[in-house]
């Protein structure tokens, strides 16, 4: 047996999308930056894609830079709003990801930037009269909320952050690497100035995303050298990274409304099969509602079962994870923020629309498979 419920970390690549892709590697292997046939006929297929998702997200194709993935995308949001819109003063929230908190704090720890998190409840529910405090206490801001959060599925209302950062003058930047290619993004409606995602979490490739970059922006090159990317990004172009991330992006955005429905009826299928035979289990944040949490996510609280619940259920074939993928080991910020309390053992079960709701089963009778003989 071999489940995979693990798709927060990454998801696997579709088969379209690799389809897409392999003639790239093979016979469209040219450098875009090249003046002769083989340059000029990736470049095309580079603007090609790039068309296609601001298409997809409303925006405008000057506005998408292509990056190694979400970190540099997040990276290079803040080091422009703090370098290249000289803002000083940042609000962000305990929640983000190490590639948007860690590179705060060291900009803090630098002396360049002074830090404020938004307040929040033991759900994580974040409290946007606290942002509006600090909106209208300090001068023009830069405001870094992610859309949802990849260890307990917490939503964000972000179409209201943009609302207050619009109204304050606010810069707002928004990590949406676990929202893009699950949600509609709509970029002429919601005004965000950046915007940052990954294609390895919506069945595209690995080391591969987007930045996106408000018309009038500043963007302050983080990665220095060659003139690619209207000079805004140096490095050669990822022609086939883009054109799986182009791909995967149109598959999700063909089939949203029913993948949505069908992952979200596993995860019902989950939390309803959990209820029913583990006790004493809790849900995590806000994961167990189904409005205002992500889909794809369920992170759930054990008591101390005695043993190593994530290694049982990987020698059974089972793959979750106890929070974020890149922080294996750590104990967890998102949790900690949580108040989670210390000695429970924490799952995050993540799902795509590649597993089945017959696995969704087989984990249920496995974990209690593996509480029982503890319970007795
Ligand atoms: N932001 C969030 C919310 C993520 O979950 C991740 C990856 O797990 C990242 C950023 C980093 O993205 P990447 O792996 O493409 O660098």
């Amino acid at each position: 047996m071999k489940i995979y419920l693990d798709n927060a970390a990454t998801t696997p690549l579709a088969k379209e999308v690799f389809e897409a892709m392999t003639p790239f590697f093979l016979q469209h292997f040219g450098n875009a930056s090249s003046q002769h046939a083989f340059g000029r006929e990736v470049k095309a297929t580079l603007e090609q894609c790039r068309q296609t998702i601001a298409g997809l997200l409303h925006a405008h194709p000057d506005e998408i830079i292509f990056t190694s993935g979400g970190t540099e995308a997040d990276n290079t949001a803040i080091l422009s709003a703090v370098e290249g819109a000289r803002i000083k003063n940042v609000i962000t929230t305990r929640f983000e990801h190490h590639a948007v908190l860690h590179t705060l704090q060291h900009l803090q720890k630098e002396g360049k930037i002074t830090l404020n998190y938004i307040e929040h409840d033991q759900r994580g529910n974040l409290n946007l009269q606290h942002l509006e405090q600090l909106l209208e206490t300090s001068e023009k801001s830069f405001v870094s909320v992610m859309h949802a959060n990849n260890e307990i599925g917490n939503l964000n209302d972000i179409e209201k952050i943009a609302t207050l950062c619009e109204r304050y003058k606010a810069i707002f930047h928004t990590d949406t690497v676990q929202t893009m290619g699950h949600y509609v993004h709509n970029l002429q409606r919601v005004k965000i100035h950046y915007l940052a995602a990954s294609a390895h979490k919506f069945h595209g490739p690995k080391g591969v995303g987007f930045l996106y970059c408000r018309r009038g922006t500043p963007l302050t090159q983080l990665l220095k050298g060659g003139g690619q990317e209207a000079r805004l990004r140096a490095g050669t172009e990822n022609i086939a990274g883009i054109v799986g991330l182009t791909k995967a992006l149109e598959l999700a955005y063909e089939h949203l409304d029913s993948h949505q429905a069908y992952i979200q009826g596993l995860k019902s299928q989950l939390i309803n099969g959990l209820l029913n035979h583990v006790p004493h289990i809790t849900f995590n944040g806000r994961c167990s509602d189904a409005d205002k949490s992500l889909y794809t996510v369920l992170s759930v609280s054990l008591p101390d079962a005695g043993t190593d619940l994530l290694r049982c259920l990987d020698h059974l074939g089972i793959a979750v994870s106890g929070g974020s993928a890149c922080s294996a080991g750590a104990a967890s910020h998102v949790l900690s923020a949580l108040k989670i309390t210390p000695g429970k053992h924490t799952i995050r079960f993540s799902f795509s629309r590649f597993n089945t709701p017959h696995e969704i089963d087989q984990v249920v009778a496995s974990l209690t498979g593996i509480l029982q003989p503890v319970a007795a």
